[in-house]
């Protein structure tokens, strides 16, 4: 019997290869544009069609190739970046394995266009699906210019499980922007179908940061500057009130690469325990820089993990020093009890000033007109209120420790006035109700002790409230009369252009001239107030990208939600004992009192053999 044995063909080791490497047109990008970053390129420009399936372009003015370097670029293992595996541990450029543009040549077709600035004349070279087609002399500006063309034409499986348009936009958008985050001294630009989705001139990192998420990040960004002997953290992270619950603003980045890294956002996100609401995460853009022998580079190009030899003590480095970040910003609440170092300190510190409680008392001098210590929609509720912002200081341990509120307490009020809204008052048999950390109500119920989480109720009366009006309201529209551009960024906007005809049935009309320019908000859903609609409708888009593919949830059921949780007060706030029994009564009287709408409990009540078994 003959050998069977054969080594298997370039083109199709390319394949397999590309099969690691390049998995949708967003992967192309990365590979072309880090390419482009290596060969020193001052500008450089992205032409996409058909969210790539048709072209990626990527032109640079880097330092171009030699006629046979243009060729040879396309061989597997051909690179000018690495010639000892030693330097596999220390890399400083973006690729170094010498195999991505084989890989993309093996599935599109590809042309190359390219000149050094030393050369009179460029060369052109033209590959199809890992086959050699022509290689001519060409006019052409200095840099590189690579068409990708019919990305995976001859990989049918490939290309059909490409993901819709707005998705493999999404995720071109996403790799561009981890690039762009790295190289705010390079000029770039992001077209899709001929429309900008980004241009972004060369500046500090803060001016990138806002030229690809939108000027309201401008106040929101406190700089971070922790310097450490294993490891230097720099770059910007987001003010608690920026918190949201969509993760897609918080970037990773060692030594100038992103990655994705769950073990450190838990340390961010421990640094902001207590000073956002749960599952809320402000942007963060933090930059670190360690000794490359102590990290372990991801040898697989598509992976953006990496493992770390000190990783718990940058865990531990990076939560104190984004906490001591946000208490010299004075963003921070002066009294954390819940916090660890505060665990020994009993019940306060006295030289924190502690904020007054709200009193419900009529002011017959008060003008909503002329004070800035109220807020704006305080009239219009109705509500007569009155704060005391003294800024006189508790004495009392008791007095601190069962109200601990440390924001000062500015939209209460909306509370007690929703509550009131469309429900029946109730004249339950008072029992009485305690406050604990301006976060929980404590009242005896059915022979135990009941705790409800306040936020939390609060969002299940409001989403009752708000589906029971869009149930009354159907898909009827309140055309606004002065139309509002809808300053979405890129990938929420793809998003919210994905989903118009389901925004349209829940009232929201919105012009988009094309899925990447300003959509236009014309009508909002009839029961919403005007200031808010936007708020809402950007929670609708974000939690519809949180929950794709989870087929129970419907839009109404999105919308109610999201009204809610725009209008629902933080847990935080001091409430006046009237409050607390409307806010517990209107629990109790909505449909699924035990849960909030996403599913966490409202509720918990600890029975006398409860308690007997915590005494244990
Ligand atoms: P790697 O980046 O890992 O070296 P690639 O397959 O991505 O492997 O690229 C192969 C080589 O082609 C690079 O090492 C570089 O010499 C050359 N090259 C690729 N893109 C460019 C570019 N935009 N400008 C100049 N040279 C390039
Ligand atoms: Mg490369």
């Amino acid at each position: 019997m003959s050998d069977v044995i054969k080594l298997m063909p370039d083109s199709l080791a390319n394949q397999i290869a590309a099969g690691e490497v390049i998995q949708r047109p967003a992967s192309v990008l990365k590979e072309l544009v880090e390419n482009s970053v290596d060969a020193g390129a001052s500008k450089i420009t992205v032409n996409i069609k058909d969210a790539g399936r048709t072209l990626i372009q990527v032109i640079d003015n880097g330092c171009g190739m030699s006629v046979t370097d243009a060729r040879m670029s396309f061989e597997r293992h051909a690179t000018s970046k690495l010639t000892k595996a030693e330097d596999l541990f220390c890399i400083y450029t973006k690729g170094f394995r010498g195999e991505a543009l084989a890989s993309i040549a093996a599935v599109a077709e590809v042309e190359l266009k390219t000149r050094r600035a030393d050369d009179a004349i460029g060369t052109d070279v033209i590959i199809n699906g890992s086959k050699f087609i022509s290689q001519t002399p060409v006019n052409t500006p200095q840099g590189t210019n690579f068409a990708i063309k019919s990305l995976f034409f001859n990989v049918p499986a490939r290309r059909k499980f490409l993901k819709s348009n707005s998705t493999e936009l999404q995720h071109i958008i996403t790799e561009f922007q981890r690039i762009v985050l790295t190289h705010p001294m390079i000029e770039f630009s992001l077209y899709h179908n001929e429309n900008a989705i980004y241009i972004l001139p060369k500046g500090s990192l803060k001016q990138r940061i806002i030229g690809v998420f939108g000027k309201s990040l401008n106040s929101e960004l406190i700089p971070v500057e922790i310097d450490t002997s294993i490891v230097k953290i720099t770059g910007f992270t987001g003010k608690p009130s920026s918190s949201k619950r969509r993760n897609d603003k918080q970037f990773f980045f060692v030594n100038n690469r992103y990655m994705k890294n769950s073990y450190f956002h838990k340390a961010v996100a421990l640094a902001y325990d207590k000073l956002t609401l749960p599952d809320c995460i402000p942007p963060y853009f933090l930059y670190m820089e360690v000794d490359p022998h102590t990290i372990d580079v991801n040898v697989h190009p598509a992976k953006t993990e990496i493992n770390f030899e000190n990783a718990s003590d940058i865990f531990r480095l990076l939560q104190a020093g984004i906490k001591e970040t946000l208490s010299k910003s004075d963003v921070t609440p002066s009294i954390d009890f819940d916090n660890q170092e505060a665990a020994n300190i009993p019940y306060f510190r006295s030289d924190e000033p502690i904020p007054d409680e709200p009193q419900i008392d009529y002011d017959p001098n008060y003008n909503p007109f002329i004070s800035t210590e109220k807020p704006q929609s305080f009239e219009s509720l109705g509500v007569n209120g009155n704060y005391g912002h003294g800024g006189a200081r508790r004495t009392t341990q008791y007095d601190s420790a069962i109200n601990t509120g440390r924001k000062r307490a500015d939209n209460w009020q909306l509370l007690y006035s929703n509550i009131n809204d469309d429900s029946p008052s109730p004249t339950p048999v008072q029992s009485p109700l305690m406050q604990i950390g301006s976060k929980y109500i404590a009242s005896l119920h059915d022979n135990g002790l009941m705790l409800i989480d306040q936020y939390r109720a609060h969002l299940r009366i409001l989403y009752e409230k708000y589906l029971r009006q869009i149930a009354s309201n159907a898909d009827a529209t309140q055309q606004l009369l002065y139309p509002q551009p809808l300053d979405l960024d890129a990938t929420s906007l793809a998003m919210a252009y994905d989903i118009r005809d389901e925004l349209m049935s829940v009232g929201f009309d919105i012009d988009f001239p094309s899925p990447t320019a300003t959509a236009t908000l014309r009508g909002i859903p009839p029961y919403l107030e005007q200031n808010k609609a936007i708020d809402v409708l950007i929670k609708v888009i974000d939690s519809y990208r949180d929950e794709h593919g989870n087929i129970s949830s419907s839009m109404k059921d999105i919308l109610a939600r999201s009204a809610a949780r725009s209008e629902a007060v933080m847990g935080g706030r001091s409430l006046s004992n009237e409050e607390m029994q409307t806010l517990k009564d209107d629990l109790l009287a909505t449909q699924q009192p035990e849960f909030s709408p996403d599913g966490r409990k409202t509720t918990i009540i600890l029975r006398p053999e409860d308690l007997e078994k915590m005494f244990n």
